[in-house]
Parts: structure tokens; C-alpha cells; sequence
């Protein structure tokens, strides 16, 4: 489901806007090394990972521009270390390595990803707001220190700080990516697999067959494909965002939960789970509603205004986490999906494992937690 409406598009360059419209190469016939298919961050990094582990002609194919999905509409916090409130350890190392590995695009890719590290700091509704199950990377702040760092707000509040955080434009860092990329084919959607054995020897396109060597599917929730037979539940949660107007308020990074401060004096709020809500509108009671929350806690954003509204869904399986494998029964064939809220921070770990996997013929250790079968029986 395309995204319109994000700030993201408008921060972009000339140049990185026309990265995510590539089409420069030949579908129909291709034969190459490793076909991606899906532009999202998933796809996008693993096609770059591929390419850079020297898995030879990498060719990344997109049904839209890249990026359209629900990549283009996510916030793009790369938080692991507040996450350990909600999730289980082995994720939460995922998501650590997820962010190492952003740091590490960030000096490879050239002119960077976009990557903004920056301060989390968790504001507590009462005092026990944090008491169960702490992060260890954590400072606790007391309503003073709060006061200090978020001047304004509406009453005393004890807080939480996480340094060395971390934020991307998403769609600046697919461009900057997909830019190393040799070989991207927007407009081109996957339309059918053909199977001989245990391998996908053709893909079906709107573009054309391609002959692949190996397949990986990054298509947001697993994808629906004429000849492949794939039972993995998924479904997709809505969200909203919206940035406001320029303001002289400003926050020292992200304040959880009222807002990030982004560039040229915006802020950016919002991320809701409208549970049940499949409808592919903004919705202006959800809107208002955060526009509330941010007043409520920070009076001076009363008249703020707001410049940018917009919705996303975000693809998830029943237990909250990714798949991340080979598609059972396939040997040539993996499978990205269901990254639900964390697919930005958890997509260049995801495409380091993926890669790996398709060099080495094996499972790395990291696999492990992630496989497409764990939903048997559900
Ligand atoms: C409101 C909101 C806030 C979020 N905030 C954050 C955040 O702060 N941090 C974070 O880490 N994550 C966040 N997320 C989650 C994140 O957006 C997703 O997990 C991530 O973008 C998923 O990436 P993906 O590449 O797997 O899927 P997508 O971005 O959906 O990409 C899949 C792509 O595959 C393409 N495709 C599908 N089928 C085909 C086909 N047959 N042929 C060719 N192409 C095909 C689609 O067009 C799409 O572009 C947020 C999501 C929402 C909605």
C-alpha cells in the first residue's frame, strides 16, 4: 500500500528522489546471481549486502517506487535500548545489532545513510512509571532533570535517558543504499515462481521471466505469488504520524512519548497501533488526538499547527517478530516479513544474516529465533 503524505520525500535531494525511481536494467531474461525482490529497507539492504558480499549480479525489483511501502512512512527510530520494556532479550539483541549495523552504513555507504544519533529520553507518567524489568543502559532523571532537559511541560514528570539513540530518514537511507545497488528495477511487480525440485528456477514479472540463481522475498507481509505455496499468518497494523509547523520549542532528541525533533525546527509525533483500522485514509479524529497528547504535555505546542499528516501499515505476524529464512522446502529461496514496528532499525541486520546465509549455504547463529515454520499449527 503506497504511502503519500510523509515529510520524508520532501527532505530528499534531486538526485536521491530519482534513485528511487531506478530502472536501469533488463528485466525480461535476466539471469542474475541473486534476485531481490521488494524495495523497502528490507529489500533494499539486502540487495546492497548481497552485493557487497560479492554473491555476484544482484538485481532488486520493486512493484512501486522503492520505498513505497510502509518503509516511506515510518518515524525511523532506531531505539533498541528502550525496547527492552516490551520485548524479549534475543530481540532486543537483534535490534543492538541492528543499530551497530546502521552505524557501520553510516561510515561505509558513501556521503553516509542519513543517520542521526541522538538521545531517548522516556518520560514516566508517575513515579513507578519504569519500575519493572530495567534497561541497563539507563540514567534516571528526577522531575528537575526532566525540567532541564524538556522545558514546558505541563507538570513535574521523572524521567528516563538512553544516550546514543539513533534516527534515519527511511527514504533517504534507501536512496543513499540503493545508489550502490548495480542493478534496480522499479515498476516491475513478481507475479509467479516456477519450480522444478527444490528450486525456484523462474520468476514471473510484469516485466518479463527472470532465471535466477537464488530468490529473496522482502515484500513487506509474506508474498502471495502464483506457484508459490506459502502459509506463514500475517496482517498489517495501521499507524499515523504527523509533523508540525516550525516551532521555537525544541526537544534534546527523542522524548517518549511526545515527540522527536527533527530538522528545521519540526517535530514529529505520532506512531499509533490503530488496531482493526484497515482503512487507507488519514484519519482526522487520530490526527487531533495527538495533536491533543502534545499540548497536553507541552502547553506551548497548543497552536503549533500542523504541516504533515500521514498514515502507514506495518506488516506483522502473530508474535510480534520477523521471519528471517530460507522458505521451507525451497533451497534457492529466503524470506523477509511481518518487521512490524522495528523494520528500519532490525533491516541491515536482517540483510547481513540473509546474505551470509546465501554465501555460506548455512543457517548463521543469528537465524535461529526467526523461522517461517514457528507458526505451524497456529
Ligand atoms: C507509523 C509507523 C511507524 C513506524 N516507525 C518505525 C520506527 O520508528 N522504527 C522502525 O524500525 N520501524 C518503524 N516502523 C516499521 C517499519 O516501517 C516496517 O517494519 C518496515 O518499513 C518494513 O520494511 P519492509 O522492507 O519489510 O516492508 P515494506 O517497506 O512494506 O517494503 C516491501 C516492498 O515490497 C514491495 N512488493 C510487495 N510485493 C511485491 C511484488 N510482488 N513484486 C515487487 N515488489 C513487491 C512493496 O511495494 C514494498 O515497497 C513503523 C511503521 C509504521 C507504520
Amino acid at each position: 500500500m503506497t504511502v503519500t503524505g510523509a515529510i520524508w520525500r520532501d527532505q530528499l535531494t534531486d538526485e536521491e528522489r530519482a534513485t528511487l525511481g531506478r530502472s536501469d536494467a533488463d528485466v525480461a531474461g535476466a539471469t542474475p546471481d541473486v534476485l531481490v525482490i521488494g524495495g523497502g529497507i528490507a529489500g533494499t539492504c539486502t540487495a546492497g549486502a548481497c552485493s557487497q558480499a560479492g554473491l555476484g549480479d544482484v538485481l532488486l525489483i520493486e512493484t512501486g517506487r522503492l520505498g513505497t511501502g510502509a518503509t516511506g512512512g515510518a518515524t525511523g527510530l532506531l531505539i533498541p535500548e528502550p525496547h527492552q520494556w516490551s520485548d524479549p532479550e534475543p530481540f532486543v539483541d537483534l535490534e543492538r545489532a541492528g543499530l551497530q549495523r546502521w552505524r557501520e552504513l553510516q561510515e561505509g555507504v558513501p556521503g553516509g545513510v542519513g543517520l542521526v544519533e541522538l538521545d531517548w529520553i522516556g518520560l514516566a507518567p508517575h513515579d513507578s512509571g519504569y519500575a519493572a524489568h530495567q534497561p541497563r543502559a539507563v540514567e534516571w532523571l528526577n522531575p528537575g532533570q526532566v525540567a532541564e532537559l524538556v522545558p514546558g511541560l505541563a507538570r513535574p514528570m521523572e524521567g528516563a535517558l538512553i544516550r546514543r539513540q539513533g534516527r534515519v530518514n527511511p527514504l533517504r537511507a534507501v536512496a543513499r543504499i540503493a545508489a550502490g545497488i548495480p542493478a534496480v528495477a522499479t515498476g516491475v511487480a513478481a507475479t509467479s515462481v516456477e519450480i522444478e525440485g527444490d528450486r525456484i528456477i523462474r520468476v514471473g514479472t510484469s516485466a518479463g521471466v527472470i532465471s535466477p540463481g537464488a530468490v529473496v522475498f522482502a515484500t513487506g507481509r509474506p508474498p502471495v505469488l502464483d506457484g508459490l505455496q506459502l502459509d506463514i499468518p500475517s496482517e498489517q497494523v495501521k499507524g499515523h504520524l504527523l509533523v508540525t509547523n516550525q516551532t521555537d520549542v525544541t526537544l534534546p532528541g527523542i522524548v517518549a512519548p511526545l515527540a522527536t525533533q527533527i530538522e528545521n525546527r519540526q517535530l514529529l509525533a505520532g506512531g499509533t497501533f490503530d488496531i482493526g483500522d484497515e482503512t487507507p485514509v488519514v484519519r482526522r479524529d487520530v490526527i487531533e488526538s495527538i495533536a491533543e497528547g502534545l499540548a497536553t504535555v507541552l502547553p506551548a505546542l497548543r497552536d503549533v499547527g500542523i504541516a504533515y499528516q500521514w498514515h502507514c501499515f506495518r506488516p506483522r505476524h502473530p508474535d510480534r517478530r520477523p521471519v528471517i529464512d530460507r522458505v521451507p522446502g525451497l533451497a534457492n529461496a529466503w524470506l523477509t516479513s511481518g518487521h512490524f514496528r522495528t523494520g528500519i532499525l532490525n533491516a541491515p541486520v536482517t540483510a547481513a544474516v540473509l546474505a551470509k546465509w546465501i554465501l555460506a549455504g548455512e543457517p548463521p547463529a543469528e537465524a535461529g529465533s526467526w523461522s517461517a515454520t514457528r507458526f505451524a499449527g497456529l
